[in-house]
C-alpha cells in the first residue's frame, strides 16, 4: 500500500469494520422478526444412491430471504444465531416444518424416506432438545426412524453430556450422523466415543479427491467407518470422477450438484415423483 497513506487506510478500514459490525446487529435483530414474519424457508438436498443416482433420503437446510437485505447465507446467520441464543427457536421451527413436510409427503404415498436435520451444538446442550424433538415428533406424526439429525464434531467440547443426549435420542429410534468429517480437527477418538450411526465425509475431501494423498484419505476414512458398523456419505459430489473415486473406495451414498442442488419443497417432490414414477395427483 501507498506510503504516507496510513491515516487514510485507518479509516478505511476503521469504516470496513463498522460497517461488518452494523451488518451483524442488524441481522441479530431481524432473526428475531424473520422467524414471526415466515421469512424462513427449508430446501431440500437429495441424498443418493451413487451407483443408481437413486434418491434415498434428504438433507433439510434453511434459506433466509430478507425484505431488505436479500439472500442471507446460513453460513452468515446460524452462528449469529447460535451466539444470541436465538438457534433454540430457530432450530425448533426447522425441525417443526422438516418433520412435517416429511410426513405430508409419506401421506401422499411418496417413498419413505429419511429427513436430515443440522443441529447446532447449542442445541443439543439445551436440556430441553430430547423433550422438543419427541415433542416435534408427535405433534407432526412422523415416525422417528425418518428422522436423522447431522450434528458437527464441536459437540466434542463436551463430549460426556453429547454422548448422554445422542444415546437418548438413538432409544427413542432416531438417526444421528456426523457432519464435515474430516474437515478442522476431527480425530478418529470421536468416532470411537459418539452414539452415531453415519459419518459425512466433509466436500473439501470430495473435492480434493484426484490428488492421490486425499484419495488414500478417504480410503482409510471409509475402511474404518465400515469397520466401525457406522454408515458413510461424501458430501459436496460436483463430478462424475469424484463419485467415481468415492464408490471404488467403498463410499455407497452421497449428495452434491451433481446429482441435485438443494431444491424448494415443490422442486423436491417433483423430482420424487418422476423418480418413483407416482403420477402427480
Ligand atoms: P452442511 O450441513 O454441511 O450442508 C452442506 C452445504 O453444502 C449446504 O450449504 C449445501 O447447499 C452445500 N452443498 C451441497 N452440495 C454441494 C456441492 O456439490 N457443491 C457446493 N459448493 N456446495 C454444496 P448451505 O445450505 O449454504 O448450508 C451451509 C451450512 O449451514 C450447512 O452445512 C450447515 O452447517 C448450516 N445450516 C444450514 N441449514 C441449517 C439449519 O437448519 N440448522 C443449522 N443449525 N445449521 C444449518
Ligand atoms: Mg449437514
Ligand atoms: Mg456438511
Ligand atoms: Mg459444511
Amino acid at each position: 500500500l501507498a506510503k504516507g497513506n496510513g491515516k487514510n487506510n485507518f479509516q478505511f478500514y476503521n469504516s470496513g469494520w463498522n460497517e461488518i459490525i452494523l451488518r451483524k446487529m442488524k441481522i441479530e435483530n431481524e432473526i428475531r422478526k424473520a422467524i414471526d414474519q415466515n421469512q424462513f424457508t427449508l430446501v431440500y438436498q437429495p441424498k443418493v444412491e451413487l451407483k443408481s443416482g437413486k434418491i434415498v433420503g434428504m438433507e433439510a437446510l434453511i434459506r433466509w430471504e430478507h425484505p431488505e437485505l436479500g439472500f442471507i447465507s446460513p453460513v452468515e446467520f446460524i452462528p449469529i444465531a447460535e451466539e444470541i441464543g436465538l438457534i433454540v427457536p430457530l432450530g425448533e421451527w426447522v425441525l417443526k416444518t422438516a418433520c412435517k413436510q416429511n410426513k405430508a409427503w409419506q401421506e401422499v404415498g411418496l417413498p419413505l424416506l429419511c429427513v436430515a436435520v443440522n443441529v447446532s451444538v447449542r442445541q443439543l446442550q439445551h436440556s430441553d432438545f430430547v423433550k422438543t424433538v419427541s415433542k416435534v415428533l408427535r405433534e407432526t406424526g412422523l415416525s422417528a426412524k425418518y428422522l436423522e439429525l447431522e450434528i458437527t464434531e464441536s459437540v466434542m467440547q463436551n463430549i460426556e453430556e453429547s454422548t448422554v443426549v445422542l444415546n437418548e435420542l438413538r432409544s427413542i429410534g432416531i438417526w444421528t450422523a456426523l457432519d464435515d468429517f474430516g474437515k478442522g480437527y476431527s480425530s478418529l477418538h470421536i468416532l470411537k466415543e459418539l452414539p452415531i450411526d453415519t459419518i459425512k465425509i466433509d466436500k473439501s475431501f470430495v473435492d480434493d479427491v484426484a490428488n492421490p494423498k486425499s484419495e488414500s484419505m478417504i480410503k482409510s476414512i471409509i475402511d474404518i467407518a465400515l469397520n466401525f458398523n457406522l454408515n458413510v456419505i461424501a458430501e459436496g459430489i460436483e463430478h462424475e470422477y469424484q463419485s467415481k473415486v468415492l464408490m471404488e473406495n467403498k463410499c455407497s451414498f452421497g449428495q452434491g450438484y451433481h446429482y441435485s442442488k438443494p431444491l424448494n419443497a415443490v422442486e423436491f417432490e417433483m423430482l420424487l415423483r418422476k423418480q418413483s414414477d407416482i403420477v402427480a395427483i
